[in-house]
């Protein structure tokens, strides 16, 4: 739900660590991403690998063999200036936009090749064969870790509610417990399969439910669907609620309204991702979280919260609370307004943190609209 973003270390790092993967893997000349501008391992490179394969496998004189390698050889096309595989790194790092022009030239420079891989064809297809270049296996074997801890994020983008974690096992092996939707499907991109933009960590439910859906969503590398809505509580069913003595939580109903009144084109993101991934009915389990944050709004009262923050910062050392011996605990704690803040609602309050807990967006909406944020 929120905008996910690597620093530059990390999109070089990531490209040295796959270009080395993907030469290595076909040609068994191991290409040292920095030591590219030698010409002499490149035409070698080339020979061997991908032409050579292709040819012993007698395959080189077939129409769309020959595609297959023109499409090799343009990823691959070596920018002596930059010392870098000038397409291959827009696929593996570039940036969200600049994957859509890829996608744009090479469906218009490369129309035979068959992007769509077809089931029952026991051959190896196009498909497979540009899965194979890009290695797309070891993506998350041997980088998951290293790109959920990039992103330090520990909840799903998408869904915003269930975690996504890094564990450690035996023999201090580390695993992300999560899985890496490509937001454009393998299926039908399988040259953007290892594209770092392409790859959005996430829980398994999302994953499976987003599966080749059509529907157009938010890609969180390009932008944050918190922009375009808050949680609320529908009128009708606050009152129930309340009626019902701050109760029934079940009497609760959660709603996603865009941030703008009327704005047809963020209540069309919000309808989508809603279609695709059942948020609304997925945020209904939670009600009684939002019960409790009714019941905080009572109990913390702008008086008490003011006194809360006295007791807690030793600037003041008078107070008019009586808490007895609580109170030179309570001074060494501290707080910031905004701890005071998180303390109360159970939760973090900023839009930068909300991947760092579930459900932070929907306990902090909820709690700005009953004035505990104030
Ligand atoms: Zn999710």
């Amino acid at each position: 739900m929120i905008k996910l973003n690597y620093s530059q270390a990390t999109l070089d790092e990531y490209f040295a660590r796959l270009t080395k993967e993907v030469t290595s893997k076909n040609s068994g000349i191991e290409i040292n991403i920095l030591d590219l501008d030698n010409e002499g391992k490149i035409k070698r490179y080339y020979k061997k690998s991908i032409l050579g394969r292709l040819k012993t496998a007698s395959e080189i004189n077939n129409k769309k063999s020959k595609e297959i390698v023109k499409f090799y050889k343009y990823l691959i096309e070596f920018d002596i200036n930059s010392k870098s595989y000038l397409n291959l790194k827009t696929l593996l790092v570039g940036t969200p936009s600049e994957l859509k022009k890829a996608v744009k030239f090479i469906l218009k420079n490369f129309n035979t090749i068959k992007f769509k891989s077809v089931s029952n064809n026991k051959k190896l297809d196009d498909n497979e064969r540009i899965l194979e270049i890009f290695n797309y296996e070891n993506i998350r074997k041997y980088h998951g870790v290293f790109l959920l801890k990039q992103l330090n994020i520990k909840v799903c983008p998408y869904c915003g509610a269930n975690n996504i974690l890094i564990i450690e096992r035996e023999n201090n092996k580390l695993k992300a417990l999560c899985q890496f939707d490509h937001f454009l499907s393998q299926s039908e991109y399988p040259y953007l399969s290892a594209s770092i933009h392409n790859l959005v960590p996430s829980c398994s439910s999302c994953n499976h439910t987003k599966l080749d859906n059509p529907r157009k969503i938010v890609n969180p590398y390009e932008n944050s669907l918190h922009d375009s809505f808050i949680f609320k509580v529908d009128t009708k069913s606050e009152l129930d609620f309340i009626l019902s003595g701050y109760k029934k939580d079940n009497l609760l109903e959660i709603q996603m309204t865009p941030k703008i009144n009327n704005d047809t084109s963020q209540e069309g993101i919000i309808t989508n991702h809603d279609a695709v991934f059942g948020t609304k009915s997925l945020y209904q389990h939670h009600t009684d979280i939002v019960a409790e944050l009714y019941w905080k709004a009572h109990v913390y009262s702008k008086k008490y919260r003011t006194e809360l923050k006295t007791l807690t910062n030793n600037l003041e050392k008078k107070h008019t609370l009586k808490l007895g011996k609580y109170i030179d605990e309570l001074q060494h704690l501290n707080l910031t307004d905004k701890e005071i803040k998180r303390f109360i609602i159970g939760n973090y309050i900023e839009e930068k943190d909300f991947l760092k807990r579930p459900l932070s967006k929907l306990t902090h909406d909820i709690a700005k609209e009953l004035g505990l944020l104030d």
